[in-house]
């Protein structure tokens, strides 16, 4: 285990943004978007051997996200994305950034296809809303076909399948870094993708 791992900035940071960083720092994964801070934050990365770009515009100063990675791999998103012809659409912007966060391409693809349109027109959202106890349901059905490794997938991941294979891989190695470096907060990580994204108070916060 790195000396990082122990360090007192390390520990001030949230389990989750941890569990995330894990996998980029250990060379696993080719970046990784958190939240963070303008204190311990930037030290840790500083230290990790890793570059950080802020993500957000000044009004969300207090509450910063950041990619983080190698240098050459915050970049080469950039580059791509300036170099995106006029009649680019999100599913363009979303393929690179999929690509920057390391997925598989039979994911990007898959997620690129749901959220294309029409699936973000509002009307049709309108009439597809589940209520909280069904989406509670069908997620925990859904949940239920998902191989356990896939619990140490950061937040933001969607497979395109239980069966990927790709995503198997991936998630085991992340998996075996995480855990061996930051247990606690790789049980954190899986403890909230089984149940977090579920908890009635997630949803009510969103749909009340
Ligand atoms: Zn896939």
């Amino acid at each position: 285990m790195k000396q990082i791992y122990q360090s007192q900035d390390w520990k001030s940071l949230g389990h989750l943004t941890r569990a995330q960083l894990v996998p980029v720092i250990e060379g696993l994964k080719p970046t990784t978007i958190v939240p963070g801070n303008w204190t311990t934050f930037p030290r840790v990365i500083e230290e990790s051997g890793l570059d950080y770009e802020p993500m957000n515009d000044e009004t969300q100063i207090h509450n910063p996200g950041f990619v983080v990675g190698k240098t050459e791999a915050l970049e080469k998103p950039y580059g791509k994305t300036l170099t995106l012809p006029a009649s680019a659409t999100f599913a363009d912007n979303d393929r690179i950034t999929g690509e920057m966060l390391g997925y598989p391409k039979c994911c990007i693809d898959e997620f690129i296809q749901k959220t294309a349109p029409p699936y973000i027109q509002v009307p049709q959202l309108q009439e597809d809303v589940l209520t909280r106890e069904e989406f509670t349901k069908n997620w925990q059905e859904v949940r239920r076909t998902f191989p356990e490794v896939f619990d140490y997938l950061p937040p933001g991941y969607t497979p395109c399948s239980a069966d990927c294979e790709e995503t198997r891989e991936l998630a085991s190695s992340w998996q075996k870094a995480i855990m061996e470096n930051d247990p606690e907060a790789g049980n954190v990580l899986a403890r909230y993708n089984r149940i977090g994204t579920t908890a009635p108070m997630d949803l009510s916060a969103r749909l009340d």
